[in-house]
């Protein structure tokens, strides 16, 4: 089969590589459609916990091909998506509900072979049926599921005044996301003129153009700060301005993706002083299928949000784009084309 393949931090090729044949509890999808995230570019940099050489790619949908042989309740031609974490169910956090913490943690595309291919190899307890929600849609569905545990670990109150830094394809999932959970407010920053203006058509009440302005309109729009602050940037001075807009009480969700091992500066007496909250959210614990039921309900709306459906043979390019055009949203890459 075709695939993309880093094989090496900075390196990567589109070739020929051999077809994945499914273990006796796996299946075989042939993917539609896949994700590009920017934990593969992390992973593109040798920023993220990966194996190479790997077939990257963690959000997809498509086709059951073939089952493994102990698998007897997934008929071939299952439309479905997958969730990419493999857990042990065997170490302590497994054993608490706390999956996503799993102590022996695989990953579909990150340390195991991934969807930037024509096939990719998944357990069948992974699998995840989609009834008949579009392929370009349900390759959402692993992001979407990033955003449901967030919203259950951040807890956002009803009538709660959000802050959210960084209005690209997750911060606009996080935006629906937020604006179902009862906040009353919800005021948006980014770069990008064109992210805002998706931002506010997804629900967001206020836009804020990232820039020199941003910190006198955010205390014009809150003048004690915001209940809840969430970062989708992955930024780390980004993350580190946001405690300046955190309200006492206030909750600082930290959701995107720094480059391990980067650091910010926060002031402990503050926290104590303010009762704040700081608060993780990593990947997704078994929240793909109230993920699914938003992108089957409608509403949920990813279609809007994809800005580039590209060959996979272009993956480099896609790749490029993905890191130069501050205005791209999500870059789906189909693999049949
Ligand atoms: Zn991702
Ligand atoms: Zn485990």
């Amino acid at each position: 089969m075709k695939a993309a393949i880093i094989e090496a931090p900075g390196k990567i090729s589109y070739g020929e590589v051999p077809d994945p044949a499914p273990a006796p509890d796996e299946v075989v999808l042939q993917v539609a459609a896949a994700g590009l995230c920017g934990t593969d570019l992390h992973i593109l940099r040798g920023e993220y916990e990966a194996v190479y050489p790997i077939i990257p790619g963690h959000e997809f949908a498509g086709t059951v091909v073939e089952v493994g042989n102990a698998v007897k309740d997934v008929a071939v031609g299952m439309r479905a998506t997958a969730d990419p974490n493999i857990f042990c169910h065997e170490c302590a956090f497994c054993r608490s509900n706390k999956a996503n913490q799993c102590a022996n943690l695989q990953a579909v595309g990150v340390n195991r072979d991934g969807a930037f291919a024509e096939y990719v190899r998944i357990p069948r307890e992974n699998l995840y049926p989609i009834g008949e929600i579009p392929f370009i849609e349900a390759a959402f569905a692993e992001p979407l599921g990033c955003v449901v545990l967030a919203m259950q670990r951040a807890q956002i109150a009803p009538g709660s005044d959000v802050l959210l830094l960084g209005a690209g394809p997750m911060g606009c999932l996080l935006t629906q996301a937020v604006s179902h959970s009862g906040a009353a407010r919800l005021t948006v920053v980014d770069l990008s003129s064109r992210r805002l203006e998706l931002a506010r058509a997804l629900g967001a009440t206020d836009a804020v153009p990232a820039g020199p302005d941003q910190a006198k309109r955010l205390r014009e729009l809150a003048p004690d700060g915001f209940d809840v602050v969430i970062d989708a940037t992955g930024v780390p001075a980004v993350v580190e301005g946001g405690f300046a807009h955190l309200r006492k009480r206030g909750k600082y969700l930290f959701f995107g993706v720094c480059p391990t091992g980067e650091q910010i500066r926060i002031t402990p007496y503050d926290v104590f002083r303010n009762d704040w909250q700081i608060i993780g959210s990593f990947a997704l614990s078994y929240t793909i299928q109230e993920s699914i039921r938003w992108l089957q309900s409608g509403r949920v709306r990813v279609a809007p949000l994809i800005s580039h459906e590209i060959p996979l043979s272009d993956v480099a390019a896609g790749l490029e784009r993905a890191q130069t055009d501050p205005e791209r949203m999500k870059i789906l890459f189909l693999p049949g084309s």
